[in-house]
């Protein structure tokens, strides 16, 4: 790629990408390491304004206007927005013959909406279909470890943020899972290591059932930053009627030690949600120790700490258990995600990227593989227009990503191309 004058390089840059972009929207049988995928056909009368309701646009502005003038509003301030961008964009595809959703084309992507969502399995036939998945691994925190019906696709991941509230026998998560029921117990066992113990069978159970992998979004409840020194602490809060804060802590503490040697155990990846969540403590440097002292255990970090990339960056150079996952990250911020994908190849390898597409609508999958395939084909488009990286090169790092990556991971065999 050299021997180009000044002016050139954005040409050459731009072919590069469309190569990139073509080979990434070419790859079938895609694994989504994350999804949070709701049975839409179960809704066939759905409106447009309620399906903006399930995507991460209605976190920051959950205020979908209904009149032209006030649309036309709403959609200069939220058009910069990367997850307005990729559900527009999706949208335009699925519903407008290309054209991204506007104030002005919102009645008629309405209306295609409403006419395609009554054909029984319209949204599962976007996943299928256009998507093109090959299994979506599936973060059901309603309902640890259910596969909603549709075991030939989703791969369930177990979610465990229950276990680490088991110091009391009414405890539960943000989601109101109740770690005694989850476990069959109306009360708990006498020590701790008992109860360990019987986590550990459960996700043995789970594991047989066909879980892939672990899951913690503790970030959402505290920080994470997990010691090992505080076994004590952990027994004294299975034991205290009342237990300080400090003793809850070192609970949770001593349970992610615990879950990380099960997860090995069992030969299953532990997925952790890194950055954003409550912010503080959320980064990704907070889980170095449990990272250090588990060297058998797959570490899957979740959306690459955004807003704290770094610190994964710098976990995946010093450890091979480290595997950042993509997932959310293009909806997040886009040129976020470019810069991060750069930065992972060069300071880690080719194998341990992975992504996910951390949605519940079909809707909102399709824009973030359409994101993904942006991201990577613009990141490794400017490797390769610098020459540190061929073209053949890129399309197999862009099929590792996308598919074979995560195959490997989570035990997932493979099918497409
Ligand atoms: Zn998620």
């Amino acid at each position: 790629m050299k021997g180009y004058s000044k002016g050139e390089t954005m040409d050459i840059v731009n072919v590069i990408y469309k190569e990139l972009a073509d080979a990434a929207a070419a790859v079938t049988g895609v694994v989504s390491t994350h999804s949070h995928y709701l049975r839409q056909d179960i809704d066939t009368g759905e409106t447009l304004h309620q399906l903006m309701q399930k995507t991460y646009i209605s976190w920051g502005y959950p205020a979908f206007p209904d009149t032209a003038q006030e649309r036309k509003r709403y959609v200069r301030t939220v058009g910069t927005n990367s997850y307005y961008t990729w559900m527009a964009r999706s949208l335009g595809y699925l519903y407008g013959n290309g054209e991204p959703l506007t104030a002005d084309n919102w009645d008629r992507i309405d209306a295609a909406f409403r006419r395609a969502n009554q054909v029984p399995g319209h949204s599962l036939s976007i996943l299928k279909d256009v998507c093109r998945y090959g299994a979506i691994v599936l973060d059901k925190y309603d309902d640890p470890g259910s596969d909603v019906g549709l075991p030939a696709l989703m791969k369930p991941t177990f979610r465990c943020d229950p276990f680490l509230h088991g110091y009391a026998i009414d405890g539960h998560d943000a989601n109101n899972n109740f770690p005694y029921r989850m476990l069959g117990l109306d009360r708990m066992p006498e020590r701790m290591e008992d109860y360990i113990q019987a986590v550990d069978e459960r996700i043995g159970v789970m594991r047989s059932q066909g879980c892939v992998a672990l899951k913690i979004a503790i970030a959402y409840e505290r920080d994470l930053a997990f010691d090992p020194l505080s076994d004590e602490a952990a027994r004294q809060a299975y034991h205290a009627p009342t237990p300080s804060p400090e003793q809850v802590r070192a609970f949770g503490d001593a349970m992610m030690f615990a879950l990380c040697r099960i997860a090995a155990k069992y030969d299953m990846p532990i997925q952790i949600h890194t950055g954003l969540g409550k912010l503080e403590g959320s980064n990704a440097m907070g889980l170095k120790k449990l990272i250090e002292q588990n060297p058998q255990t797959k570490f899957s970090l979740f959306h690459c700490g955004y807003p704290w990339m770094d610190d994964v960056l710098g976990l995946l150079h010093n450890y091979r258990n480290v595997y950042p996952d993509l997932c959310w990250l293009p909806l997040i911020s886009t040129s976020a995600a470019i810069r991060f994908i750069r930065e992972a190849l060069e300071v880690g390898d080719a194998t341990r990227l992975t992504w996910g597409c951390d949605t519940w609508t079909a809707q909102e999958s399709y824009g973030a593989l359409l994101a993904i395939r942006h991201c990577l084909a613009s990141s490794l488009a400017s490797l390769c227009e610098e020459d540190l990286m061929t073209i053949d090169q890129a399309k197999t790092v862009i099929r590792s990503i996308l598919k074979t990556n995560a195959e490997t991971l989570y035990g997932i065999a493979g099918s497409g191309s």
